[in-house]
């Protein structure tokens, strides 16, 4: 399969051909950087995990150069920097047993770049040909630019597809930004108490990024331990681990649903509801 860069790559930790790895996919996550989709899309891998009817395909748009670096990294430049967070996916992908990993290695700037069409062009190609039934990526309140870059590109790569092409679901998840403020009946719940184990050897690959100065492991657990516990004030923990997403479904429909319009209902349904018991409480 050919990419917009060169140096682009599909690793395929079976070794399979490359086509027939990326067919059996079911599940596929799309993140910016490498340890995103390890973070957000958890519920994917694990639904794939040990499965011979369920892949799991991981796909990461940007080479991860501006990444901070410190302790045994700090004096890495950008590009052994890429080196060593390309080869740290990969071995998420052995661990995850995912079908395929691709890299499709953009700068940040190429998915920042609203007019820049490679990267959506990429995800057309790959989306014909894994076809995956779900799809996970960035939620469209993340802080995170390079992250809303990548979600604004693969709903407009979904949107491109046919009908019959098109994943049933989109969900954007978790990464720089929780979901804890949506109501909860806007809230899609990925139970993850399971494999912690697995959850902490996906997450503790990324020793550039962990050991460089973020504790994403740690947080990462803490944050779907929390969600768990904070979920229901009224009953007992049902779970250990939740990772929350935005359901994104409606906006891969068609393309006259406005993403910007659809973004604002969620949050005036938080504002209505932080005022509506204020109104409530303050009146009784
Ligand atoms: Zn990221």
């Amino acid at each position: 399969m050919e990419f917009s860069l060169e140096t682009a790559e599909i690793f395929v930790p079976d070794g399979l051909p490359v086509e027939e790895a990326l067919a059996r996919t079911t599940h596929m996550a799309v993140g910016a950087h490498q340890d995103d989709l390890e973070i957000m899309a958890f519920d994917g891998i694990l639904k794939c995990f040990q499965r011979d009817d369920k892949w799991f395909c991981g796909v990461v748009v940007t080479n991860g150069s501006g990444s901070p670096r410190g302790d045994l990294y700090k004096d890495y430049t950008d590009e052994e920097m890429q080196v060593v967070r390309r080869k740290e996916q990969k071995k998420a992908a052995v661990v995850g047993e995912y079908a395929a990993q691709v890299l499709l290695d953009y700068p940040s700037s190429a998915v920042t770049d609203g007019s820049s069409k490679a990267p959506m062009e990429d995800l057309v190609k790959l989306l014909k040909v894994a076809k995956p039934e779900v799809v996970y990526t960035h939620n469209l309140a993340d802080k995170h630019d390079t992250h809303v870059g990548v979600v604004l590109r693969v709903i407009e790569a979904i949107r491109r597809l046919s009908a019959e092409e098109r994943p049933q679901r989109l969900y954007g998840c978790e990464v720089w930004r929780d979901l804890d403020w949506m109501v909860d009946a806007d809230k899609v719940v990925f139970e993850v108490s399971a494999h912690e184990n697995l959850q902490a050897a996906l997450l503790g690959v990324f020793d550039s990024q962990i050991c460089g100065g973020k504790q994403y492991d740690l947080a990462t657990m803490g944050r779907r331990r929390a969600n768990a516990t904070y979920y229901a004030s009224h009953s007992t923990d049902v779970a250990t681990g939740m990772i929350f997403a935005m359901d994104l479904t409606p906006l891969i429909a068609g393309p006259d649903v406005s993403i910007r319009a659809y973004v604002r209902e969620f949050t005036e349904r938080f504002a209505q509801e932080v005022t509506g018991r204020l109104m409530r409480l303050q009146e009784s």
